[in-house]
């Protein structure tokens, strides 16, 4: 209790100044209002208190931002990427030295535990050194030869691009987009979800005070329907990087299609963890309810369809309902908490109303299916058992600590469960027969697929989805193919006869 009423302490201090001062807009290296001069609140999902009032902008204050990301575009763009590297770096740096300020203000803003909190500005700092490093070589490519020409290849970085994020990492998955795009030589114009605005405040800040120059990172805070479909429509934006729902992803993709936007999308998934009888069992059951109770279950790759063999569904099922029943639900700064409260009440009510839905499609709730206590937006975990796969459970992604279980009965059942879902992110297999593995892996349809294993990280792979899970990939050279163009140069190698027209 006492290390609780610290952190509180802690977090207040931190946040004191986003009350006085609110969370502004920032483009050009100015902290600005809207132009309209309006402004939101933002809550916290603990007690649903305001923690400040936050810019809304629109139209113009896009544009504002877009002719800063444009003016120092011209000199970015053109620094060596070795340069580059060396004021990333220092980004990377001053993000380590204020790892708790950027973690504390994250769990009050979106309601994330701390346990999990506490390593998402270091994770943010490890995407600014991997991309970093990786700036000097980025334009580089390839010498292609035939006898009569020779072909080089190179990569310019695109221009502004436009960042647009959701709320349930904001801190880690901002880092994850504005790095390689800034490693590549594009300036941004991120705009954060309206839920979760804070932490990118804090980003922006800091890349500045560790000597980013001004107008090569804008801010502009505001709703999707204004501030986000301002940036995708914008003509001077050259790409748009999302990370959020597949609903608005195709939304954006129609707002982009009038100024040819690329796009890289990264949406929603209803990911399944499959497990055989003959898997490692315990192991199987630590992963499955970590993949699906940390982070609040508000995490893209959650595994939120439990597939288990028939033979062993009972047992396996009533292992993760222990797990659900002692995990502990509480305030995120309690080190102690796994389950903090969901992101904002809109949320809250979506996710407790599949708790009805469940019921009245006949699945059993084997853990959980409440609300926890009277104040905040806190949910207990939960599991239902007895699902089949076209129940609404099954098919739409909750974004919740809630896991539906499904049986099935050998390979062939499980592939045919798994895949039919739109969706189609991450899928998590637990067998210990090699065979089948290969076999299963070879027919899921997902972007990622972890054998024997949870979600592991590593930023060298490609991070992305197939079906309505998203377009593109992200991580090692993936990002940068993403943010930067390819040209090819023909220089002949022969004086080669030139076809003569006209005589
Ligand atoms: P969301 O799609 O509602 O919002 C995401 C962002 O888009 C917000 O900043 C919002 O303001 C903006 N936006 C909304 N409408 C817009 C429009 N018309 N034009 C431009 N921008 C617009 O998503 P959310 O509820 O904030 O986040 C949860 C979703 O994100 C889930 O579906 C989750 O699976 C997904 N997600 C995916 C990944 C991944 O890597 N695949 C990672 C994290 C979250």
């Amino acid at each position: 209790m006492q290390v609780l009423n610290d952190n509180i302490s802690r977090a207040n201090a931190y946040m004191a100044r986003f009350r006085e001062e609110g969370v502004m807009n920032h483009s050009g290296g100015e902290n600005v209002p809207a132009a309209s001069g309006e402004t939101f609140e933002t809550v916290s999902p603990v007690d649903l208190k305001p923690l400040a009032k936050v810019a809304k902008g629109g139209a113009a204050d896009v544009d504002r931002a877009v002719a800063a990301a444009t003016e120092a575009f011209k000199t970015w763009g053109k620094m060596p990427g070795k340069e580059r590297r060396k004021i990333l770096i220092r980004v990377a740096e001053a993000i380590e030295s204020r790892a708790e300020e950027i973690a504390f203000t994250e769990c009050m803003d979106t309601g994330q535990a701390l346990r999990f909190m506490s390593k998402a500005a270091l994770r943010g700092a490890a995407n600014f050194r991997f991309f970093a490093d990786q700036a000097p070589t980025a334009e580089d490519g390839q010498a292609l030869r035939t006898p009569e020409q020779m072909n080089v290849t190179s990569r310019r970085p695109i221009g502004p691009v436009g960042v647009i994020t959701p709320w349930n990492t904001p801190f880690m998955l901002s880092t994850w987009k504005i790095a390689p795009a800034l490693a590549a030589g594009c300036t941004v114009v991120h705009k954060p979800a309206e839920f979760s605005p804070m932490t990118a405040k804090l980003l922006v800040e800091i890349a500045e005070e560790a000597g980013l120059p001004k107008g090569v990172l804008n801010l502009v805070n505001g709703f999707g329907e204004d501030a986000g479909k301002a940036l995708t429509e914008h003509p001077g934006i050259k790409a748009i990087a999302f990370v959020g729902e597949s609903g608005t992803g195709s939304m954006i993709m129609s707002q982009g299609a009038k100024t040819l936007k690329r796009v890289h999308f990264e949406l929603g998934g209803k990911n399944p963890v499959i497990v055989f009888d003959d898997a490692d069992l315990e192991r199987a059951v630590d992963a499955a309810t970590f993949m699906i109770y940390s982070l609040n279950g508000e995490r893209c790759t959650s595994s939120s369809r439990l597939l288990v063999q028939e033979t062993i569904y009972d047992d396996f099922t009533a292992k993760v309902a222990e797990v659900a029943k002692r995990i502990k639900v509480g305030h995120p700064l309690d080190p102690e908490t796994v389950v903090g409260p969901l992101i904002h009440p809109v949320h809250e009510k979506k996710v407790l109303s599949y708790f009805g839905k469940a019921r009245e499609e006949g699945a059993t709730i084997a853990a959980g299916g409440e609300k926890v206590g009277e104040e905040g937006c806190f949910v207990a975990p939960t599991l239902f058992t007895g699902a089949t796969n076209g129940m609404a459970v099954a098919q739409e992604e909750i974004f919740g600590p809630v896991l539906t279980a499904i049986p099935f009965k050998d390979e062939a059942d499980a592939i045919e469960i798994a895949n039919g879902v739109e969706y189609g992110l991450s899928a998590y297999l637990w067998t210990s027969d090699l065979g089948r593995a290969i076999r299963m892996t070879d027919t899921l349809e997902a972007g990622m697929m972890w054998v024997n294993s949870e979600n592991v990280r590593h930023l060298e792979t490609p991070f992305g989805g197939v079906k309505a899970s998203g377009i593109g990939r992200d991580g090692g050279d993936w990002s940068f193919d993403f943010y930067m163009e390819t040209v090819n140069v023909c220089f002949p190698r022969t004086e080669h006869a030139i076809p003569k027209l006209g005589g």
